[in-house]
C-alpha cells in the first residue's frame, strides 16, 4: 500500500510537467524560488510522496517526457 514516487535525478530534464500535474508530491529543487531564466539547474524532487493519490502521481508518470518517476516499492 506505501509505494513511493521516486526521481531519477539524473534523468530529469526540468520540464516541470511533474509539478504542473502533481504539484502535492513534486517540486522543483535546485534553484531560487520564483523564476530565474536557468532552467537547467533545476531537478525534480519527491517533497511529499504520500501528498496525492496513486492515480494521480501515476497521471505525471505517464506526463513525463523522460520517464524517470517510477515507483519504490
Ligand atoms: S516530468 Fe520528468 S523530466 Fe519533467 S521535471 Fe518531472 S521528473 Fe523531470
Amino acid at each position: 500500500m506505501s509505494r513511493i514516487p521516486v526521481v531519477d535525478q539524473e534523468c530529469c530534464i526540468s520540464c516541470e510537467v511533474c509539478t504542473q500535474i502533481c504539484p502535492e508530491v513534486f517540486r522543483m529543487e535546485g534553484g531560487e524560488e520564483g523564476h530565474n531564466h536557468d532552467h537547467g539547474e533545476h531537478k525534480s524532487i519527491v517533497y511529499n510522496p504520500t501528498g496525492a493519490p496513486e492515480e494521480k502521481i501515476e497521471a505525471a508518470m505517464d506526463g513525463c517526457p523522460a520517464a524517470c518517476i517510477y515507483w519504490q516499492e
